[in-house]
C-alpha cells in the first residue's frame, strides 16, 4: 500500500510531486507529504492528514522551491492516520527524510535500542525507526548516506520501499526495496521514482523496475548505481520501455474512475482476448500455457492463491479447471496458504492471481510454492510486476491500469483469461471436447458485444438503486458459477457504499441465513437458464415467502421469473461459464450507484487502497 514518488533533475520537483500523488492516490489516502531540499541546503517538509488536495492547500503559499523530492501518500500500519504520522518522516538532527512504503516488523526492538541511545520518538511508525536507524549509524559509522542506508536496511526485518534524502546533500536520493514496489524513471538529466509507473508516465518511457534487495543511488552529477543491499555487487541496468499513455490515467469524462472502468470493459475485454482465439474458434494460443505443455499434462492438481476480489475470480476458474481439465483445484486465500504448512509438490501447478502483481500475501505464497517445487504461473494486471517476474510462466490480463479502489474490469479480464486457461490446458490434456471449446471460444469472442448490450441496464439500475440507500444489510446468492459471482457482488457493496452484504450459494440460506429475512433486507438472486435454474427458482419463492424483496438477475425475455421477484434485470444469454462475465456488470452498476446514491467516495473507500503491498 501507499504510493511513493520522488524526483531529482533540472525542474522544479514541486509540479512533478504533487502530480504523481494525484495518480498513486488510490494506493493510500490517511495522510499525504512531500520534502523538498533547496540548493542552499534547507530541507522543507510538509503533511497534511487525508487526501493530497489537503496536502496541495497545505503547501500553498508557501516555499516548495527545490530540484530535488520525495513524497508519499500514506496506508497506515502503524499509527492512526494524523499529521504527526504522515510521511516523510525525520531523522532527531532534522538532516535525513525518509518516505516508506511497507512494515518494519523488528521495530520494537530497533526502537528501545534507539532509545538506549539517546533518541527520541515523535510518531508511533515504524518509518520514524528506520530514519532515525540511519542516521546513528551515519553518526557513528562517519559514512555516506548510502553507506548508511545500506546497514540499516541489513538490521531491519520487514517488507519496505524507501527513499530517502539528505538535507546537506541536494544532488542524491538513496531508494531502495524489498517486498513492496519500487520503479526507477531514467529521463534526459532527470530522474524520477515511484511505486508504480504511473507518476512516470508523460515525463520519460525508460523505466527500471529496481528488483527485491536492490538499492538505487540516484545522483544528478553521477551515472545511476543499482547494487545488492547484502553484498553491494553491481546490478546491470535493464532498462524496459513503458507502455503507458497519460489518457489511460485520466477520467475520459467519467464521473469516477471506476465508472469510467465499468464502461470500459467492452473494450477490455476485447485487449484481453486479443490474439488468443484462432478464427475458427477451435484453438485456443495462451503462449504460458502451451510453452509448458508437459506441466499441464503431467500435473497431479493444481492449486490457486489469491486475495479479494481475485479470490472470487479464482473460485470460478476452480470449477472451469475442474470441468475442463479434469484436475482436483484448490483456491486458498494467500494470506492462509503461506501460513498454513501447505502440502505442495513438484506435480502441482499453482495459479497466483493478483490484479497489481504486488499483493504482498500472494507474492509470499509465489515464493514459497516455488520453494516446494510447483510450477507457478501468474495472471496479472501490471506489466513488469513482481508476480510476474517471480513465476515461472503466466498471462497478463491486458486491461489497462486500474485506479478506482474497487476491481472491476480486472476482475472480469481475470475470469476471462482463466476460461481461456481451462480451455487451453484441457485441450492440451485432451480433457474437453472440440465442440466445447468452439461454443466458449466463440462466446468469449462476442463478449465485448454482449457487455455492449447490458450497458443499456444502466439506466434502470441507476433508479432502482436509489430505492436502496435505506438498507442496511443486503444478501447476494447464486448457484454454480454464479456462487463466487454473488460473493464478489456483495464485496463490491460492502467496499463502497458501506452497507453490509453477504454473498451466499442459494441453497445455503435455508440451514442459516433465511433467518435473517425480512422486508428490510433485499436480496439480488442471480438466476440465468442455466443447468441450475429450477433449483434458484425454489431459492427465490423462499425468500419471497418470507416477505423479502427480490432483484433478480436473469436472461432476456424470462417472463416466468418476472412474476416472483420484485425487480428483474435481464441479460443476454450465454454459455454457462460465461454467466459471470456478464453478470458482473449489473452488480457492479447497482454497488456504484447505491454508493453514490449515499454520497460515498466510490474511487476512495475509506479504510482502503488499491494494491495491498502489506501484510
Ligand atoms: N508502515 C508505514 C506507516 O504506517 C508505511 C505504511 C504505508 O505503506 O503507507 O506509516
Amino acid at each position: 500500500m501507499c504510493g511513493i514518488v520522488g524526483y531529482i533533475g533540472h525542474k522544479q520537483a514541486y509540479n512533478i510531486l504533487i502530480q504523481g500523488l494525484y495518480r498513486l492516490e488510490y494506493r493510500g489516502y490517511d495522510s499525504a507529504g512531500m520534502a523538498l531540499i533547496k540548493n542552499n541546503g534547507i530541507l522543507n517538509v510538509y503533511k497534511s492528514k487525508g487526501k493530497v488536495a489537503n496536502l496541495e492547500d497545505e503547501i500553498s503559499g508557501k516555499d516548495y522551491e527545490g530540484t530535488i523530492g520525495i513524497a508519499h501518500t500514506r496506508w497506515a500500519t502503524h499509527g492512526i492516520p494524523n499529521n504527526t504520522n504522515a510521511h516523510p518522516h525525520t531523522s532527531q538532527n532534522g538532516a535525513i527524510a525518509i518516505v516508506h512504503n511497507g512494515t518494519i516488523e523488528n521495530y520494537n526492538i530497533l526502537k528501545e535500542a534507539l532509545i538506549r541511545h539517546g533518541y527520541t520518538f515523535s510518531s508511533e511508525t515504524d518509518t520514524e525507526v528506520l530514519v532515525q536507524l540511519i542516521e546513528y549509524i551515519k553518526i557513528k559509522n562517519k559514512c555516506t548516506l548510502f553507506e548508511a542506508v545500506r546497514e540499516a536496511l541489513k538490521q531491519v526485518i520487514g517488507a519496505y520501499a524507501i527513499a530517502v534524502i539528505e538535507k546537506d546533500n541536494p544532488n542524491v536520493i538513496i531508494a531502495a526495496r524489498k517486498s513492496s514496489p519500487l520503479i526507477i524513471g531514467v529521463g534526459d538529466d532527470e530522474t524520477f521514482i515511484a511505486s508504480d509507473a504511473t507518476p512516470i508516465v508523460g515525463f520519460t518511457d525508460k523505466v527500471i523496475y529496481l528488483k527485491d534487495n536492490e538499492i538505487a543511488v540516484i545522483n544528478r552529477n553521477a551515472p545511476l548505481q543499482i547494487s545488492s543491499i547484502e553484498n553491494n555487487e553491481p546490478s546491470q541496468l535493464d532498462i524496459q520501455e513503458l507502455k503507458m499513455n497519460v489518457a489511460q490515467l485520466e477520467k475520459g469524462g467519467y464521473d469516477t474512475f471506476m465508472l469510467k472502468e465499468i464502461f470500459e470493459q467492452a473494450n477490455t475485454l476485447k485487449d484481453c482476448i486479443r490474439g488468443r482465439i484462432s478464427d475458427n474458434y477451435e484453438q485456443i494460443i495462451l503462449s504460458g500455457v502451451l510453452e509448458n505443455k508437459d506441466k499441464f499434462i503431467n500435473a497431479n492438481r493444481i492449486v490457486i492463491v489469491a486475495c479479494g476480489t481475485s479470490w472470487h475470480a479464482a473460485l470460478i476458474g476452480k470449477r472451469l479447471i475442474q470441468e475442463m481439465c479434469l484436475l482436483p483445484v484448490e483456491v486458498e486465500y494467500a494470506s492462509e496458504f503461506r501460513y498454513g504448512n501447505p502440502f505442495i509438490t513438484n506435480h502441482d501447478i499453482v495459479i497466483a492471481i493478483s490484479q497489481s502483481g504486488e499483493t504482498a500475501d500472494t507474492l509470499a505464497a509465489v515464493q514459497l510454492a516455488k520453494s516446494k517445487g510447483a510450477f507457478v504461473y501468474g495472471i496479472c494486471n501490471v506489466v513488469g510486476a513482481s508476480i510476474p517476474r517471480n513465476t515461472d510462466s503466466g498471462t497478463y490480463i491486458h486491461v489497462g491500469p486500474e485506479i478506482g479502489v474497487a476491481s472491476t474490469k480486472a476482475f472480469t479480464g481475470q475470469v476471462t483469461v482463466l476460461t481461456l486457461l481451462a480451455l487451453c490446458a484441457g485441450q492440451i490434456r485432451k480433457t474437453v471436447k472440440k465442440e466445447t471449446v468452439q461454443e466458449i471460444a466463440k462466446g468469449l469472442y462476442q463478449m465485448p458485444e454482449i457487455i455492449q448490450d447490458v450497458f443499456k441496464l444502466d439506466e434502470t439500475i441507476r433508479n432502482l438503486s436509489h430505492t436502496f440507500t435505506y438498507a442496511r444489510n443486503f444478501l447476494y446468492l447464486g448457484r454454480g458459477y454464479n456462487y463466487p459471482t454473488a460473493l464478489e457482488g456483495a464485496l463490491k457493496l460492502k467496499e463502497i457504499s458501506y452497507i453490509h452484504a453477504e454473498g451466499y450459494p442459494a441453497a445455503e440460506i435455508k440451514h442459516g441465513p433465511i433467518a435473517l429475512i425480512d422486508k428490510e433486507m433485499p436480496s439480488v438472486i442471480i438466476a440465468p437458464n442455466d443447468s441450475l435454474y429450477d433449483k434458484i427458482v425454489s431459492n427465490v419463492q423462499q425468500v419471497k415467502a418470507r416477505g423479502g424483496f427480490v432483484i433478480a438477475i436473469t436472461n432476456k425475455g424470462n417472463t416466468a421469473m418476472k412474476q416472483i421477484a420484485d425487480y428483474c434485470l435481464e441479460i443476454p444469454e450465454v454459455p454457462e461459464c460465461l454467466t459471470p462475465i456478464v453478470v458482473s456488470v449489473p452488480l457492479q452498476l447497482l454497488a456504484y450507484y447505491i454508493a453514490i446514491y449515499k454520497g460515498q467516495d466510490v474511487d476512495r473507500p475509506r479504510n482502503l487502497a488499491k494494491s495491498v503491498t502489506v501484510e
